[in-house]
């Protein structure tokens, strides 16, 4: 029994290969878990003092650092499944966010994760910090995205069951006064829940083309751009001017030879790619505003010649205009 963990482009191609390599068994990973853009906005922000409030930040860094150990973890299991990540979709005007969706060959897993930490419980279906502030319940929110899900699955033409889990990765949860016929996976219970899982996967038959053609309909039907996306109001003015350390987010550069190198943390990068990643920060913060030679060395802080900077925008950038009006652009990013 082997195991491949594949991206794929056109999936029946891929899965018909696959079938004829008989006991090879895979995880197809059609569609990858990127990081949100609002999360990469907000880390931007906050490097440069922009976030006066960063619950939102840690909030969505936790959520997503959780996200990608369980993908680790389902990467490494055996089994014969498809795999779509962070999906979100709609159906009759709601829309519902997808953390991990696993086309079997006789059922749909529907999995939710969550990174809590701390202990808590459960009072009278209210969930409880210890220390009794009520947070949002995780359950209900499974449940929607189930019902959605199953609704949206019919109008597609599957009748497919879909068992729903929430999967508690990390180590450090606790959570009392919970039954076990929930549908709760704690971290402790992971390895019971893999076997489990290979199990459903073995006695079933092998994956074919109909499981395969769902899975390249969800992704179609995927929306890009999350409307829960909420930035904070920020000014260019406000924000601190320098280069963003790669290692700790810290400010604290220093240009030794042809590197940035960073005070607190010793990560070192080349001038050159800390130069370029300083303007994909300010395209992605400030959109509207041009991106000129003069523009990007306020933006860093003064920390780079002129000539340096020019010399990274001609390589990677249009010019356009002449003169006083000549901006760089960016074709895609
Ligand atoms: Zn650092």
């Amino acid at each position: 029994m082997g195991f491949g963990l594949l991206k794929v482009g056109n999936l029946l191609c891929l899965l018909f290969t696959i079938f004829m390599m008989g006991e090879l068994w895979m995880v197809l990973l059609l569609k990858e878990r990127k990081e949100p853009s609002e999360l990469k906005l907000l880390r931007m922000l906050k490097a440069r003092g922009g976030l006066v409030d960063d619950s939102r930040f840690w909030n969505l860094e936790k959520g997503y650092q959780g996200e990608v150990l369980f993908d680790k973890w389902f990467s490494a299991l055996d089994g014969e499944w498809i795999v779509v990540n962070d999906l979100l979709l709609e159906y009759a005007g709601s829309l519902f966010q997808i953390d991990s969706l696993v086309i079997g060959a006789d059922r749909v897993y529907l999995f939710e994760v969550k990174n809590f930490e701390g202990d808590f419980y459960l009072d009278e279906g209210k969930w409880m910090s210890i220390s009794n502030n009520e947070i949002k319940n995780p359950l209900l929110q499974l449940q929607r995205c189930e019902t959605a899900l199953r609704q949206l699955l019919r109008s597609l033409g599957y009748q497919t069951s879909i068992e729903s889990s929430l999967i508690f990765i990390n180590p450090e949860f606790t959570l009392f006064n919970c039954s076990p016929k929930l549908p709760f996976v704690f971290c402790s219970q992971l390895n019971r829940f893999s076997k489990k899982l290979l199990k459903q996967s073995s006695s079933s038959a092998r994956l074919n083309a109909r499981p395969s053609r769902l899975a390249e309909k969800l992704c179609e039907l995927h929306m890009e751009k999350s409307p829960y996306e909420r930035l904070p109001d920020y000014r260019y003015e406000e924000l601190r001017k320098g280069i963003v350390c790669v290692g700790c987010g810290g400010m604290d550069m220093k240009l030794v030879y042809m590197s940035f190198c960073c005070i607190n943390c010793s990560a070192k990068q080349d001038c050159s790619v800390a130069v370029l990643r300083a303007i994909y920060e300010f395209y992605h913060l400030f959109p509207n505003m041009q991106i000129s030679t003069n523009q990007i060395y306020d933006w860093t802080g003064g920390l780079i010649s002129k000539k340096a900077i020019r010399r990274v925008l001609k390589a990677n950038f249009k010019l356009i205009g002449h003169a006083k009006s000549s901006k760089y652009v960016i074709d895609k990013v």
